[in-house]
């Protein structure tokens, strides 16, 4: 009796992100709090670690504008291990590699392999945001032989002038020459075992009005016609240096009109903890999603956490300051410091932003952290 309820309870830790668990055990159910998993002072569990291996890209995309430079003291490979390790023991199920642009970091793969046995704590999916532009067949393949799981790739525009506008390259010719990088980084992706199918392999892309908006239908066409789910991301504030003013901002709902004049489209609705709502194109060719933050904010069961390159753990994209984790990393990694550390941030989080937004003037309080060195 005791072995059955065991191996149930463990089934069901493993399955869920949610701290508070039911089981149902010969015609009862047994409800309790998992330990180790805090909630935030508005009952949200934490899900999702989202870690910048670098602050550096090699684009310029005016809505991002990210540092030409690394902060003093990125995490060592071992320390990133350390920090990720921790977070799965507070209840990270998914770890999502970001950057800057990390495959900058000619550490990724080595830090993906290291992660593997944290899949038997309950880390299940491990996941990178790129923007493709140094994805060869090589490292695809690289990637996928690490453990990667899925990977997302940004793609703004479906022609050399629109691409150079959005990654800010400058002139038409080096436009041309990423967006056939760009294409060619989703072939060697599916070529690599990263199926759209399984959703292994998604397309983001940052909408503003006024420069890639005439870009919507064309990059729906081309992500229904690679098979690939397209992700229709709102441009938000993050950051000081972008210039953002609420006249960069498509809603969603009106992107979604737009698709859907062109091809039908059904709700799917947002998967719980999720950024996006999902939208079933009518013909059965594949799925669109939009990432409504601005006019549509998905706070209310938000379970990231963000930590930078060089250590500091943010609880929200607009926290006015991040918490240093350096102290239980050096001189030599406390791993039960460190959880100590992130379950104390986690339980302490109120950070709602971008619901406060809608209601009030926002909090004078906000981050002035730049999006490239949070990690999106
Ligand atoms: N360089 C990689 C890339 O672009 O995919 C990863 C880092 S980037 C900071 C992560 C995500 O943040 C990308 O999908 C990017 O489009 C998004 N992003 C950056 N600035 C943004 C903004 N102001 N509004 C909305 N999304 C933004
Ligand atoms: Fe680089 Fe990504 Fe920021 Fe563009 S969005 S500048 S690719 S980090
Ligand atoms: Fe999460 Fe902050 Fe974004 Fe709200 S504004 S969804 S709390 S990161």
């Amino acid at each position: 009796m005791d072995c059955l309820l065991g191996k149930a309870l463990t089934k069901t830790l493993q399955a869920s992100e949610s701290p508070l668990q039911s089981i149902r055990f010969p015609g009862r159910m047994i409800s309790f709090l998992q330990p180790d998993r805090p909630l935030d002072q508005h009952q949200r569990p934490l899900g999702v670690l989202r870690l910048s291996l670098t602050a550096r890209c090699n684009f310029a995309c005016p809505y991002c504008l990210p540092d030409g430079q690394e902060p003093d003291g990125v995490l060592t490979l071992k320390e990133r291990l350390a920090v990720v390790g921790a977070a799965v023991g507070q209840g990270v199920t998914s770890l999502r590699l970001t950057g800057g642009e990390p495959l900058l970091n000619r550490e990724l793969e080595a830090l993906i392999e290291a992660v593997q046995p944290l899949r038997d704590q309950g880390l299940r999916e491990i996941a990178l945001t790129s923007n493709g532009s140094l994805l060869d067949r090589a490292r695809a393949q690289a990637l996928r032989r690490a453990g990667l799981d899925r990977l997302t790739l940004s793609f703004d525009g479906t022609t050399a002038e629109s691409v150079a506008q959005m990654a800010g390259l400058g002139d038409r010719a080096r436009g041309e020459q990423t967006l056939y990088r760009i294409l060619a980084a989703i072939d060697h992706a599916k070529a690599a075992g990263f199926d759209p199918a399984r959703a292994a392999l998604k397309l983001n892309a940052v909408i503003v009005r006024g420069r890639n908006d005439d870009q919507l239908l064309p990059l729906a066409q081309q992500a229904r016609h690679q098979g690939v789910e397209l992700r229709l991301i709102e441009a938000m504030d993050v950051g000081t240096r972008n210039g953002w003013s609420p006249a960069d901002v498509m809603p969603a709902a009106e992107m979604v009109h737009q698709v859907g004049q062109r091809w039908p489209l059904e709700p799917l609705g947002r998967t719980p903890h999720g950024t996006a709502q999902r939208w079933r194109y009518g013909d059965g060719q594949g799925v669109l999603a939009v990432v409504a933050s601005i006019s549509a904010p998905f706070c209310g069961d938000c379970n990231r956490l963000r930590i930078t390159a060089d250590g500091q753990a943010y609880t929200c994209l607009f926290a006015s300051q991040g918490t240093d984790l350096r102290p239980w990393l050096r001189p030599v990694p406390n791993p039960s410091g460190l959880s100590l550390a992130l379950g104390r941030l986690w339980s302490q989080r109120q950070d709602r932003y971008s619901e406060e937004r809608q209601i009030e003037t926002p909090s004078a309080a906000r981050s002035a952290a730049e999006m490239a060195y949070l990690g999106g």
